[in-house]
């Protein structure tokens, strides 16, 4: 099974990946723990190219391009092998990531990511999980726990809302694979949600 979270920064969606995989594990699964961008050494440096320095050195055009290509590199070096040998994949972000962060920022944009897609990564996963917060709470706790790639500040808080609002559609426009979990509440409370609907789909 591959199982995916998304969510806007802060969102919570890290946490949530990380004591999902412990609790499979626990259940006796075998677990793969991942994510993006990055996730293989290749897509761990198209990460650092695109997230690192200055933020206006990519268009969003280029970034879908760098990312597509992370993407394929993680998919075909991680994810399908870990697939292939049975493992339960957990990815922190995948392709629904792009298709807000880049195919929200100008016309056409959202049609180049499925476009390349398509062409180039063709895999949905299985389950995705949607941690719904308000941009401005997500903020104040990406803010809290530091680190440079914070972008909130770069794509404003305009975007940010948008971007929740984008996520809670795409959950509409797939909803066979998606969930959308209400992630303003104890991280107990939201793993204890995520734990039991991957348990169920596991069965
Ligand atoms: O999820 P994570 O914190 O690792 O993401 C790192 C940064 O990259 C975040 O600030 C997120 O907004 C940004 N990002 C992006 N485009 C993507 C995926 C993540 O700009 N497709």
């Amino acid at each position: 099974l591959f199982i995916t979270f998304e969510g806007i920064d802060g969102s919570g969606k890290s946490t949530q990946a990380r004591m999902l995989a412990e609790a499979l594990g626990e259940a006796g699964h075998a677990v793969r723990s991942t994510r993006e961008p990055g996730g293989s050494p290749g897509a761990e440096e198209i990460r650092r190219l695109v997230l690192e320095g200055d933020p206006d050195r990519w268009s969003a055009e280029t970034e879908i391009l760098l990312f597509t290509a992370a993407r394929r590199d993680h998919l075909e070096r991680v994810i399908e092998p870990a697939l292939a040998a049975d493992e339960v994949v957990v990815c922190d972000r995948f392709a629904d990531s792009t298709r807000m962060y880049q195919g929200l920022r100008g016309p056409g944009l959202r049609d180049a990511v499925d476009a390349l897609h398509r062409l180039m990564i063709r895999r949905e996963p299985d389950l995705t999980f949607i941690i719904d917060m308000d941009p401005a709470k997500g903020h104040a706790r990406a803010k809290g726990r530091g680190g440079h790639e914070e972008r909130f500040e770069d794509f404003g808080a305009g975007l940010q809302e948008q971007m929740r609002a984008g996520f809670l559609a795409l959950a509409e426009e797939f909803p066979d694979r998606c969930v959308v979990v209400d992630g303003d509440r104890a991280e107990g409370d939201v793993a204890a949600d995520v734990t039991r609907i991957a348990l169920e789909r596991l069965a």
